[in-house]
């Protein structure tokens, strides 16, 4: 079998595009543009470069980026000052607290202090409650992006998510753990997986929908998926040279479009793409599958707490 590549940027352009044309409606009946305020602390250049991506979109669906500096060695009470200002302020809609802080910072006591119906990541112990409870609320964005590419394949595979085995692997609080409970209210039977799963090829092979989000460049092989399975791969490993079998770095995208085996980037998943596409139904890649969900998501839930801000919503159930 060779599964269908879902074209995560196809997907994310079209969320992008829907949330542009909601923001012009807003904006035409007299509402102000949302805003989104990220909050960088450091000079970190991959985090500069994610907060710049950030900074980008919004502008490019209509909305006004807030771009809140601090320099790395800022105290617990400068950066809580400046979340508590943007909390404040009517014109920001969302805020956003750039992970990871330096070292003398602590995030998730940091990001607790954003106000629950702002924080657009979805990460504040009020949403991570709600959502664990099946009530309205802000969710975050990359479970929320998979949930939207499981739904642009019109039933994960001709099964549908309901009553599905769906298994992640990976617990952490920014992804495993919110990515679990949107599946399970999605009604699949969930099981999740992490670093003592005891045998985790023979969990994964149970799996109908197989989530891998764990940091580990191609952990999961052919062996790990069952013929037909949906399979998502959410991680990003970046192979140095040295660590590149450039004979086998997964490009789905070839020159022609099909499955190429020439590397066109050293950014690899946590899934063995060429392998696994043998066997799965369908399959994301590494880059282009998640990755690009995440912004477009990031887009939808500013909008939606723009909403929610302006009594115009209650927030996602999903
Ligand atoms: P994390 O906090 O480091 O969590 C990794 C998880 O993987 C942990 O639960 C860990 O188990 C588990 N794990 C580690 N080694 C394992 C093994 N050998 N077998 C089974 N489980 C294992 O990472 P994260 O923040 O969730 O991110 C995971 C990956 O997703 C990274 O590559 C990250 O870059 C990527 N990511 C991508 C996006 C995107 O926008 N595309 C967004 C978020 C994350 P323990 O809990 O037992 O330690």
């Amino acid at each position: 079998m060779s599964a269908t590549i879902i074209d995560g940027k196809a997907i994310a352009a079209g969320v992008r595009a829907q949330v542009g044309r909601e923001v012009a409606e807003l904006v035409n009946a007299g509402a102000s543009a949302p805003g989104l305020a990220t909050v960088l602390v450091g000079e970190d250049a991959g985090s500069a470069v994610y907060v710049g991506a950030k900074q980008r979109a919004c502008a490019e669906v209509g909305m006004t980026p807030f771009d809140e500096r601090l320099p790395a060695d800022a105290t617990h009470e400068q950066v809580a000052g400046r979340l508590q200002a943007l909390n404040d302020d009517p014109a920001v809609s969302g805020v956003l607290l750039q992970l990871p802080l330096p070292s003398q910072l602590d995030g998730p006591t940091l990001t607790g202090l954003i106000d629950p119906r702002k924080d657009v990541d979805g990460l504040t112990p009020v949403n991570a409650g709600l959502l664990s409870l099946g009530q309205p609320g802000l969710r975050p964005c990359t479970p929320l992006g998979v949930m939207e590419l499981l739904a642009s394949l019109d039933g994960a595979g001709g099964d549908g998510i309901e009553g599905a085995e769906a298994v992640v692997v990976g617990r952490s609080n920014l992804f495993g753990k919110p990515m679990a409970q949107l599946l399970l209210q999605a009604n699949a039977t969930v099981t999740v997986c992490h670093s003592r799963t005891r045998d985790l090829r023979e969990v994964c092979a149970r799996a109908d929908i197989l989530i891998a989000a764990v940091g580990r460049p191609r952990l999961i092989t052919r062996e790990f998926v069952k013929p037909g399975a949906v399979v998502i791969d959410v991680g990003m490993n970046r192979l140095t040279p040295d660590r590149a079998d450039r004979s086998k770095i997964d490009t789905p995208f070839g020159a022609h479009g099909g499955i190429s085996d020439r590397p066109a980037s050293g950014l690899v998943g946590d899934i063995d793409f060429v392998a696994a596409s043998e066997v799965a139904s369908a399959i994301t890649p590494v880059p282009g599958g998640v990755g690009p969900m995440t912004i477009a998501m990031l887009l939808r839930n500013t909008l939606q707490a723009a909403r929610l801000q302006t009594g115009q919503s209650e927030g996602s159930a999903t």
